[in-house]
């Protein structure tokens, strides 16, 4: 399965520049999410309207935010990071813990 880059103004306010990633659990590497990274540096947290997979974990941005679980491995169960509101664009994330997720570029079709 291959998804498109979502090109908004949160994407343009980094730069325009954008990679699809695979997140992993650090501790047993199960996939978590495929998410887009825009701009530079490093993963700090995840975006709810940049999660393309799995299908509970999108749309979460229309969610109330006591409605959101943390973010959790399917697998081991391992908590990788909570859900807040990322107060400078009022935008839902998940803040992730420190080192608890790796991640892997995916090809996209541009
Ligand atoms: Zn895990």
């Amino acid at each position: 399965m291959s998804y498109s880059i979502k090109r908004d103004k949160y994407k343009s306010a980094r730069g325009g520049y954008s990679r699809m990633l695979d997140i992993m659990c650090r501790k047993c590497e199960t996939s978590v999410a495929i998410y887009q990274k825009d701009g530079p540096g490093n993963l700090r947290r995840m975006y709810s309207d940049r999660i393309f997979s799995p299908e509970e974990l999108t749309g979460l941005q229309h969610e109330n935010l006591k409605d959101i679980p943390p973010l959790k491995c399917p697998k081991c169960g391992e908590i990788l990071g909570t859900p807040y509101i990322y107060a400078k664009e009022k935008r839902k994330a998940f803040r992730l813990y420190q080192d608890a997720v790796t991640k892997r570029i995916r090809k996209v079709a541009k």
